[in-house]
């Protein structure tokens, strides 16, 4: 079928919109005709070339929501007309997979970066011409998406599908990270560490936890008022004075602290502010030197834990988040600004420049 899609090449400083053919779903696959999606850094990097090397052309896009159009042969869970969100890929067959801890799959590069299904094959082409996609079992910067089933999350149809994209990614790793990861406990307390969409799912989810203190520190100050808004009892401006100011609001230091930024010197800010036994979880690696303080790790039983897709189990904790939501209790959406697909671009670099926190993309009205 033809669709319409974001396209990632080289030569180009944003994707642009382009026409291109969409295979039939194989027996394991759904097709989703995408309502909205989200636009999350990762993206924007795997574009720039960094991080993960992807092969071009290639459709991105890992935060899609829609409605199931075709069902491959081999799949029962789901029917034409479900409501889904989209989460990451996996293998399906691994040790972890079969634990229900797919982000952490044997093949867990190569189904989110590979550019294709895992037999090798792309699902998109343009003119004959292969373009690579299945970006996390999704390629959802386009108005239809073939997506493995297993990836594809039952939503109930009351709630309103084009918010629901970024829990796909974006608020999952930021909301597991305390609730599966961390599993944050009533009265704990929790340094977060930017204030992207990944960090505000984190302060969202420790108020709903029940923590007692919730420092959310950043260089971006109309952010911080937002943090405060979803739940962060404090706020600290990221910089020279931020370690000063963890130590006066923590003297005994943080139970958690949770870094989201790349930047080696937050690294070093959040493994000062760690508690006895506290741990410090990082959902992106610091570009740059950065040496651990081993021997203050050591001598507090204080942990480094290294978190991919908040180590949730997408099917489990997407739906309990969708009724937090429902309840008033977990309002993600208050990060999201929505755009026009045809206002790709500006959706884009907006995103990129920091001005939108969670941009989300809605296709055209069929
Ligand atoms: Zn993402
Ligand atoms: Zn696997």
């Amino acid at each position: 079928m033809k669709i319409t899609a974001a396209v990632s090449r080289e030569s180009r400083t944003v994707p642009e919109l382009e026409h291109v053919d969409l295979e039939e779903p194989r027996p394991d696959e759904v097709l989703v005709r995408i309502v909205a999606t989200g636009i999350c850094h990762t993206d924007i990097n795997a574009h720039n070339g960094h991080g993960p090397p992807v092969p071009r052309p290639i459709v991105l896009g890992h935060e899609g929501a829609g409605v199931v159009e075709a069902v491959g042969a081999g799949v029962t869970r789901l029917a034409p007309g479900d409501h889904v969100v989209l989460s990451g890929n996996s293998c399906g067959v691994c040790p972890r997979c079969l634990d229900a801890r797919p982000t952490y799959c044997r093949e867990a590069m190569r189904v989110a970066f590979g550019g294709a299904r895992l037999d090798g094959s792309s699902p998109i082409t343009q003119d004959g011409d292969r373009v690579a996609a299945v970006f996390f079992g999704q390629s959802s910067f386009a108005t239809y998406a073939l997506a493995p089933a297993r990836s594809a999350v039952f939503l109930p149809k009351d709630v309103p599908l084009h918010l629901m994209g970024p829990l796909g990614c974006g608020v999952i790793t930021g909301a597991g990270s305390v609730l599966e990861a961390f599993r944050l406990r009533p009265g704990q307390s929790i340094a977060v560490f930017g204030t992207g969409g990944v960090g505000l799912a984190a302060v969202t989810a420790a108020r709903l936890a029940g923590a007692r203190r919730i420092v959310a520190v950043d260089i971006n100050e109309p952010r911080l008022d937002l943090a405060r808004e979803l739940g962060a009892t404090d706020t600290v401006l990221g910089g020279a004075g931020a370690d000063q100011a963890l130590r006066d609001i923590a003297p005994d230091g943080f139970d958690f602290a949770f870094v989201t930024a790349d930047v080696p010197s937050v690294y070093a800010t959040a493994t000062t502010c760690l508690g006895v036994e506290g741990t410090l979880g990082y959902v992106v690696a610091p570009a740059g030197e950065w040496v651990p303080d081993t021997g203050f790790l050591l001598a507090g039983g204080r942990r480094l834990q290294g978190i991919i897709g908040g180590s949730a189990n997408p099917h489990a904790l997407i739906p309990q988040l969708v009724d937090h939501w429902r309840a008033g209790r977990f309002p993600f959406d208050r990060m999201i600004e929505e755009f026009p697909f045809s206002d790709f671009a500006r959706a884009w670099t907006e995103t990129g420049s920091g001005r939108v926190i969670k941009a989300v993309l809605r296709m055209p009205e069929t």
